[in-house]
């Protein structure tokens, strides 16, 4: 029987009956062999950070997290591929040394990229999309036990647009080959001022600014502003707000901030124009209700479309609202009371963070839907990369 096994914030605990942690692909490849045999499910986990229980199984818990490596950089056309154990940071470094970047991170980088990549995970920028969008190609341990490569210029764009956002349902990741920017650095600055400020000016701070957020503590009301450009570029002074940070560096090394504070989060993707009528309800349900009992944020941040199946931001610019508690407070009374809001205003869930939402309002919510459950039913036809949340909740298998 394995240890027990928890996620990030702690909200998610259980057993597995199996936690293997391969050292090599032939390795990862007999273990799933092995499953298949004995009739047993699998599930891949990344670093851990989800807290929707896309990895909880009582089945076979695989860890790549010793696949770190890097290789067949191709610096002219800015890819790579690399091993899918490695995190953010560390690939981000690692990248860094050939010259090579992600385009952005979310707010921490402690995520693995594979996991980052199969959720949909973002940063912030109305030009900048989605982690997923780097994928460009993998090898893949496949229901069947055997190993393939796939590659977008290969098996198609309407194939790899449905893999990007895939939850871990068509198979086991051991290399990703992505498609990455040359190195480049950027200012970070981070400002202070009332929240009424933020949204009068807040189309010009989403427009003229490659990376801009604002979180709101309910608390008081007061904001923070983040905001990244290139040396010189985009907004440098803001006379409403005051300056309370400042940093520059490579962007990998800038973009993601360090988080020793542990928390539960709920996050909805947005049409980018709901945004603002979201938040002004978001934040007045808030101090109505729960300005006493809530100690943490709620972060405003924007991403570009994408068209990726089951991509929160399939077909439109998107804003993102999440809300934390901190964690170890309760959080699910705060949460559903939220929750409506974000679905009156034509919300996604976050795949990797708190929702309740069940498989018949989640499929009405992407076009392609049905694209998306016809492959992944081909690449998985009898279900040995599923768990009870996807099966039950998510795809409304049984
Ligand atoms: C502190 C913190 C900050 C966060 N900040 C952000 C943020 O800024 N923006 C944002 O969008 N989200 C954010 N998140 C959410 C987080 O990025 C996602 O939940 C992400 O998926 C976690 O990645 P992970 O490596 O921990 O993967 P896990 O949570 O372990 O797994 C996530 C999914 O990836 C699949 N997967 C992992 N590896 C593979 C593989 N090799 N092959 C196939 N499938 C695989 C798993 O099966 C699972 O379905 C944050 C979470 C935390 C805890």
């Amino acid at each position: 029987m394995a240890e027990i096994w928890s996620n990030w914030s702690g909200s998610l605990k259980f057993t597995p009956g199996e936690l293997a942690e391969p050292g090599s692909e032939e390795e990862a490849k007999t273990i799933v062999e092995k499953a298949l045999e004995e009739g047993r499910k699998i599930r891949v986990a990344g670093a851990g950070h989800s807290s929707s229980p896309l990895v909880v199984t009582n089945s076979v818990l695989l860890s790549l997290g010793k696949f770190k490596s890097v290789e067949n950089v191709d610096r002219e056309n800015s890819t790579a591929w690399i091993g899918t154990g490695l995190t953010v940071k560390e690939g981000g470094s690692k990248l860094l040394e050939h010259g090579l970047s992600l385009h952005n991170t979310g707010d921490v980088d402690i995520q693995c990229i594979s996991g980052a990549i199969s959720t949909g995970t973002h940063g912030t920028g109305v030009k900048l999309k989605n982690l997923s969008s780097m994928l460009i190609g993998c090898r893949m341990i496949c229901a069947d036990g055997q190993i393939r490569e796939f590659t977008e210029e290969k098996d198609g764009k309407e194939f790899f647009d449905a893999l990007r956002v895939s939850l871990g349902s068509f198979g086991i990741m051991t290399k990703m080959k992505l498609r990455l920017q040359p190195a480049f650095e950027l200012e970070r600055r981070e400002w202070c001022t009332h929240t009424d400020n933020c949204l009068e000016h807040l189309d010009e701070l989403i427009s003229k600014n490659r990376n801009f957020d604002f979180y709101w503590y309910p608390r008081s009301d007061l904001v923070k502003l983040r905001i990244l450009n290139e040396k010189g570029k985009g907004m440098q002074t803001l006379d409403y707000a005051d300056c309370v940070e400042e940093k520059s560096g490579w962007a990998i090394d800038v973009l993601p901030k360090e988080r020793d504070l542990k928390f539960d989060e709920m996050e909805y993707a947005l049409p980018l124009e709901a945004g603002p009528d979201c938040f002004r309800e978001v934040r007045k349900r808030i101090k109505d209700r729960f300005r006493k009992t809530v100690a943490w944020r709620v972060l405003y941040r924007t991403i570009e479309a994408d068209d990726y199946h089951i991509s929160p931001c399939y077909g439109r610019d998107t804003v993102t609202i999440s809300l934390h508690q901190n964690a170890g407070f309760p959080f699910m009374e705060f949460f559903q009371s939220i929750e409506p809001v974000f679905l009156d205003h034509g919300g996604r869930p976050h795949w990797g963070k708190k929702h309740t939402l069940q498989s018949s309002a989640i499929r009405k919510m992407y076009p392609k839907w049905e694209d998306f459950f016809k492959l992944r039913a081909e690449m998985d036809p009898r279900g040995i990369f599923m768990n009870e949340h996807l099966e039950k909740q998510i795809f409304g298998l049984r």
